[in-house]
């Protein structure tokens, strides 16, 4: 049987160990006699999990105790109006960043609510570099800064935080949380879909710094109320139980895995890889991201002749090294190389690169 290697950019690979962790677990979790499924959220046992894997959350990334840890549903996608209606306040204003397709997401959806200022892009070279701090249009009275810290579908990740002084820096970490470690006490506040760095998707975590919590208008609905969440540990209603318990073993994962600090190396590793094969092809394949904002997660790229891009991604499916096809927007391949892929993966992929550029360059 061939070895299976998903470049998923998302819902993406899980650990193998957690898979069959959850798989032992599945009809009757610690001797319950249920699965995670079937138990109340209110019953003792799934408040165990829930406070251990925030707990687990809190550890890895040293959380401040004055920041509230929320599990909500609807996405990413759903932080992108949530944000905006908790944090803009009276000041109506708040600054945004714009670095490819998940920024603009987000300041399309917050021009429903208020100003969305945008103090840099990069369209104008088509999401392939991060405009220098230097340049960037501060509007002086922002409610907040948004910016996306890595864009997964253009591979552009930023290796430093932006210092914004006082006004608080709110995050989209979807496809780099976890993957290094970040100084949480810089930012207001920080949300990450669950399918791309931490578990299966229908969960998104929120880190929230306290004192942005109670901002949100008498019309938002209960629903997308920070502080009504807060207040009930994340189980206002019902959460989505299953992916907050695979989302826990993650964290337990993990921290057995030396932590952010310690899978940091790894991706560093496993992305250097990757790169050097491209850059040392002689322009066989190509990556089109300024070598400064370089993705770890997220690594696009095409090859010199496009007519053989079906080709590779047939034979690449062939050898087991699955769902390489870039996004339906930029075309190309995308390798989508997050925590849970193992180093053997990229070496299986790049065994292939390497291979494929011999019988067809
Ligand atoms: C995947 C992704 C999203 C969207 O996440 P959903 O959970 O599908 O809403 C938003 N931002 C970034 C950076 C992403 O990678």
């Amino acid at each position: 049987m061939t070895t299976i290697y998903n470049f998923s950019a998302g819902p993406a690979v899980l650990p193998k160990d957690v898979l069959q962790q959850a798989q032992q677990e599945l009809l009757d979790w610690h001797g319950s006699g249920m699965s995670v499924m079937e138990m109340s959220h209110r019953g003792p046992e799934f408040g165990q999990i829930i406070t251990e894997a925030e707990a687990d959350l809190r550890e890895l990334m040293g959380i401040p105790a004055n920041y509230k840890v929320l599990f909500l549903q609807g996405g990413a996608t759903s932080q992108f109006a949530m944000v905006p209606m908790n944090l803009l306040g009276d000041k109506g204003v708040a600054d945004f960043v714009n670095t490819g397709q998940w920024s603009s997401k987000a300041i399309k959806e917050a021009k429903k609510f208020g100003t969305a200022n945008v103090v840099a892009s990069s369209e104008d070279r088509n999401y392939s570099y991060i405009p220098d701090q230097a340049s960037w249009n501060l509007s002086g009275d922002a409610a907040y800064l948004h910016y996306t810290p890595n864009e997964t579908i253009g591979g552009v990740e930023y290796h430093w935080v932006p210092n914004v002084g006082e006004v608080p820096l709110v995050a989209d970490m979807s496809s780099n949380i976890l993957s290094r470690p970040v100084d949480v006490s810089k930012f207001g506040l920080i949300y990450a879909g669950a399918q791309k760095n931490i578990g299966p998707s229908g969960l998104v975590i929120v880190i929230v710094r306290e004192d942005l919590i109670g901002k949100a208008g008498k019309s938002v609905p209960t629903m997308f109320d920070y502080k009504v969440h807060a207040e009930n540990d994340s189980m206002y209603n019902t959460p989505a139980t299953f992916a907050v318990y695979v989302a826990g073993l993650i964290f337990k994962w993990l921290k057995a895995k030396g932590g952010v600090a310690g899978i940091e190396q790894v991706n560093i590793a496993k992305a250097d890889r990757l790169y050097q094969l491209i850059d040392g092809s002689g322009g066989f394949y190509s990556n089109p991201v300024a070598l400064d904002c370089r993705s770890r997660m997220n690594i696009p790229f095409r090859l010199r002749d496009e007519a053989l891009e079906n080709p590779f991604l047939k034979l690449a499916d062939a050898a087991g090294l699955l769902q390489l096809k870039g996004h339906k927007s930029v075309g190309g391949m995308r390798a989508s190389i997050y925590n849970a892929m193992p180093r053997e993966g990229v070496e299986a992929l790049a065994g292939f690169m390497s291979e494929f550029q011999r019988t067809h360059g």
